[in-house]
């Protein structure tokens, strides 16, 4: 049984982090930035409060050493955040998306969640961290370049280790994310490193929320399952953490924010293929959009594909099977703060997936084509993860988020 800290959505004296003004300063000028290398724009970053919002405009360009560990380009972007300025604590933690934007970190970079997407096969939604597909500053490129994880030195050229640490992003729920170093007393007279609470309960290639429950711990380096937690003074925030789930294991306030959808931002130059030395590619030749970040839409909480009690029932009924444990197959058992993700679950109970929605009552997605063939406009050899290809030098995500493997070509095009 999975135990949810509640007991700090309860207290009437925390709140979250800002009662005084908007953060737009945690926010990095990263006009002097040495950028991502000559052959990249530069980075722009601009955060501006309005009215009840701290908006985010930036082009998803880090501010560092752009250092590829997938051949996927980096891209220039347009993206425009809209976070709560005044968050407050939800009534109960709310999941994250599976897939997609969580946050935007200080350079304007977005976080997204900590697991990967379902290819390749042995490998399906696992831990992008232990799966090593990680840069130094814990990102990669995808769509855009975002954050499993965060590295503090890669987002705060002044703080130091063992000192109280400074925003490094925020949730789309607004509440900062703080460094992993905080004060644990008023006077801050000692200073700890803040740990997961979350226990790995096997290796997390495949599935890794299967792979992680979170233990409720004494100690005030402990935080809670949405690696959040309140200081004696009322203030909530998260803590980066070494491990799972790295930056956010749930929303503790309410994820309006995120890209803003239905609306494009002012115009900012644009990449184009061929004059900087990107590498030509489908999302080279369309301009960037904003709200490619994934996150909830702006206005209001994600959609709630959770499954209800009696769609658990049938569930149980169809396959045989105990209703406790299909639900925590579901990731519905009480207290679950788990992402959904019905591939993960028809793994767990042994099921296809297709039959798996099926006994919930709902359609199955049309089956995903499978084709051993490059995306479009990528040298032809790549091919899909999961086959066995001995001279495979490593893997690569797709503009879908899903991974490729790559190997040498005779014609050194991918080597
Ligand atoms: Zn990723
Ligand atoms: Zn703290």
């Amino acid at each position: 049984m999975i135990r949810i800290p509640f007991l700090l959505f309860a207290l009437a004296s925390v709140s979250a982090a800002q009662s005084g003004p908007c953060l737009a300063d945690a926010f990095l000028d990263v006009s002097e930035a040495p950028g991502a290398g000559p052959a990249y724009p530069r980075p722009r970053v601009e955060a501006t409060c309005e009215g009840d919002e701290l908006v985010v405009r930036a082009n998803g360009i880090p501010h560092y050493e752009f250092v590829q560990v997938t051949p996927n380009p980096l891209l220039e972007r347009n993206n425009e955040f809209r976070l709560p300025a005044k968050p407050s604590l939800a009534d109960k933690p709310v999941p994250i998306p599976l897939l997609g934007g969580i946050g935007v970190a200080v350079n304007g970079i977005v976080i997204f969640g900590p697991n990967e997407g379902p290819v390749p096969a042995e490998e399906q939604f696992g831990d992008p961290v232990f799966n090593a597909i990680m840069d130094a500053c814990m990102g990669h490129t995808a769509q855009e370049y975002h954050y499993h994880a965060m590295v503090q030195r890669c987002l705060s050229l002044g703080a130091k280790d063992g000192d109280p640490s400074p925003i490094l992003g925020f949730g789309y729920d607004g509440i900062p994310i703080r460094g992993p170093w905080g004060c644990i007393d008023a006077d801050c007279n000692k200073v700890v490193r803040h740990r997961s609470s979350w226990e790995k309960v096997r290796e997390p290639h495949q599935d890794a929320w299967d792979a992680y429950e979170y233990v409720e711990k004494d100690g005030p380096e402990y935080l809670d399952a949405c690696n959040g937690h309140a200081h004696d003074d009322g203030d909530y925030h998260y803590h980066v953490t070494e491990t799972w789930p790295y930056i956010l294991g749930c929303y503790s306030g309410t994820p309006t924010g995120g890209p803003v959808r239905g609306r494009r931002p002012p115009e900012i130059s644009q990449a184009r293929p061929g004059q900087r030395g990107e590498r030509p590619g489908p999302a080279a030749n369309r301009p960037p959009r904003a709200g490619q970040g994934g996150g909830p839409p702006r206005g209001g909480p994600p959609r709630d594909q959770r499954p209800r009690p009696e769609e658990v029932q049938a569930v149980a009924s169809a396959l045989n099977k105990d209703v406790a444990e299909v639900a925590k197959a579901l990731r519905v058992e009480p207290g679950g703060i788990k992402p959904i993700n019905f591939a993960a679950s028809a793994r767990t109970l042994e099921v296809d997936t297709a039959k798996l929605i099926e006994s919930l009552g709902r359609t199955p997605p049309p089956p995903r084509q499978r084709r051993n063939v490059a995306p479009p406009g990528e040298p032809e050899c790549f091919f899909r993860c999961g086959q066995s290809e001995e001279n495979a030098v490593g893997c690569t995500l797709t503009p879908e988020h899903k991974v490729l493997c790559f190997r040498p070509c005779d014609d050194n095009k991918c080597g």
